[in-house]
């Protein structure tokens, strides 16, 4: 493919994201609280006043508007210009590394924005988010196998055994877990969530997301607690955004950091 049209291609990607991203901040605002992502149509929380066509345009209206409503000043979180942002690199970042197979990524990735977010404003993943993973793994490993004439029954068992594996492992983790400290160690949805990495990225996949999701956690538990200055034991944090960083670092170099390391052993 030309390099031209290679960058394009690009900049649409970029586009494209930040728009599915700006429809996402709708479903990550409205699910949890049991509203229709359709009707009413974007509207200012405080005033009530519709958003205009030309007043929702990705990061650009945000920009515009001083990250405020038109009608009543009311100031609009930096988070919706965040996750706009965030799924327009996403995007693009899978075009550029996937070429024509990113759209498949893309969805699971908009999964991903979804559950993280919500998991981090009500402490719960979305069984659409997490079964749904699942499911979209299946489908995944049987339509993608035909389109590149492979055969789909080994992909399909590779994609069970890695759901299993991701269901199994974080089962017992948090079986110990909460045997260990008295008290629920994790939500049954980082459970659902790891068999989603699973059944998308093996059982590799799985792996590498306890290793490098625990990792990460325990530093973004740390800065959490310093920042909000409550030391308690009891302090709860949000796990599913980090499975699905952790994800995410394994789809996009998961393959050179694996290799790096396997050196760096020898
Ligand atoms: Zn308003």
């Amino acid at each position: 493919m030309s390099l031209s049209l290679n960058s394009l291609i690009a900049v649409w990607s970029f586009f494209f994201g930040s728009v599915i991203a700006s429809f996402l901040n709708v479903v990550i605002w409205r699910v949890p609280r049991g509203e229709s992502i359709v009707r009413p149509p974007s509207h200012c929380p405080r005033c009530g006043a519709r958003i205009k066509w030309y007043q929702n345009i990705p990061i650009f209206s945000w920009l515009a508007l001083g990250g405020r409503c038109a009608n009543c000043r009311e100031k609009i979180s930096p988070r919706y210009i965040a996750i706009e942002t965030l799924g327009g690199f996403l995007f693009m970042f899978a075009w550029l590394r996937f070429g024509l197979d990113a759209p498949f990524l893309w969805v699971w990735i908009a999964l991903m924005i979804v559950g993280s977010a919500i998991d981090f404003d009500h402490k719960l993943l979305p069984d659409f988010v997490t079964i749904g993973g699942m499911i979209y793994g299946l489908f995944l490993s049987l339509a993608i196998p035909l389109l590149f004439g492979q055969a789909p029954w080994t992909s399909l068992l590779w994609c069970v055994v890695g759901s299993l594996s991701g269901l199994g492992i974080m089962w017992l983790t948090r079986t110990l877990g909460t045997l260990a400290f008295k008290r629920e160690a994790m939500g049954m949805g980082d459970v659902l969530l790891m068999g989603a990495v699973g059944s998308i990225s093996g059982w590799d996949g799985v792996l590498f997301a306890l290793i490098v999701s625990s990792f990460l956690g325990s530093i973004g538990g740390v800065v959490a607690m310093l920042l909000s200055r409550k030391l308690s034991r009891h302090f709860e944090i949000p796990y599913g955004p980090y499975i699905c960083l952790a994800n995410l670092i394994h789809i996009f170099f998961g393959q050179e950091i694996v290799a790096w390391y396997l050196g760096m052993l020898k």
